[in-house]
């Protein structure tokens, strides 16, 4: 939508962006068009988390965010196709274009909650700003709730278990020491229930939306 330019024909992913006027420029021929600069919302954790069904719970619950399953955009293919870089850039352009009817997306995916893997984006200037928020339990949780996970979906096996473990333990240890470094809020899920977990998110996006 907004890497075609309409004047010149161009296919720019990076168009100039005058954050002031909220436009977006022709990096060619420098036609100007107006866009709307909204935040997004991107809520991380390790698999087994329990993410896709908070994304379900959360659906129609929050006024002016539209939520999405990060899983929708793989078809399943999880660890062939995600965790590239043009899996974020991709992520990141849907989701602009869908902003553009004045909503702002919320996204649960595992690597959407890591910033490293969004800022650097080319994808990233369209937005205002990205809301971190990391969802994490105790290790011992984690694995009860891993086993609860079909294996036919991967999530079995003691390297598998290891790894989301390592995971969770970036979410609940992440921190920013500095102001180049984006901040994430947490949510500890441990002693919650996934309905209690619900509310939590809803009041977090709420809380940045005033
Ligand atoms: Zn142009």
């Amino acid at each position: 939508m907004f890497y075609s330019c309409g004047k010149c024909g161009a296919f720019r992913p990076d168009q100039i962006i005058d954050t002031e006027k909220n436009l977006v420029i022709c990096p060619e021929c420098g036609d100007a068009r107006p866009f709307k600069r909204m935040p997004l919302y991107a809520i991380g954790g390790a698999s087994g988390i329990g993410k896709s069904a908070l994304c379900k719970a959360i659906a129609g619950k929050v006024n002016g965010v539209v939520v999405l399953d990060g899983d929708v955009f793989s078809d399943g293919k999880r660890y062939s196709t995600q965790n590239t870089e043009d899996f974020y850039e991709n992520v990141l352009r849907i989701a602009m274009n869908i902003s553009q009817s004045g909503v702002a997306v919320a996204i649960f995916h595992a690597g959407f909650g890591v910033p490293a893997n969004l800022e650097h984006c080319i994808a990233r200037r369209y937005f205002s700003e990205i809301h971190y928020l990391g969802i994490y339990c105790s290790d011992q949780e984690l694995v009860k709730r891993l086993s609860t996970k079909s294996s036919a979906q991967g999530a079995s096996g003691k390297g598998y278990i290891t790894a989301m473990k390592g995971f969770n333990a970036f979410f609940r240890s992440y921190y920013s020491p500095d102001s180049q470094t984006p901040e994430m809020d947490k949510i500890d899920t441990t002693d919650s229930t996934p309905e209690k977990t619900a509310e939590k998110v809803i009041e977090w996006i709420q809380s940045k939306q005033s």
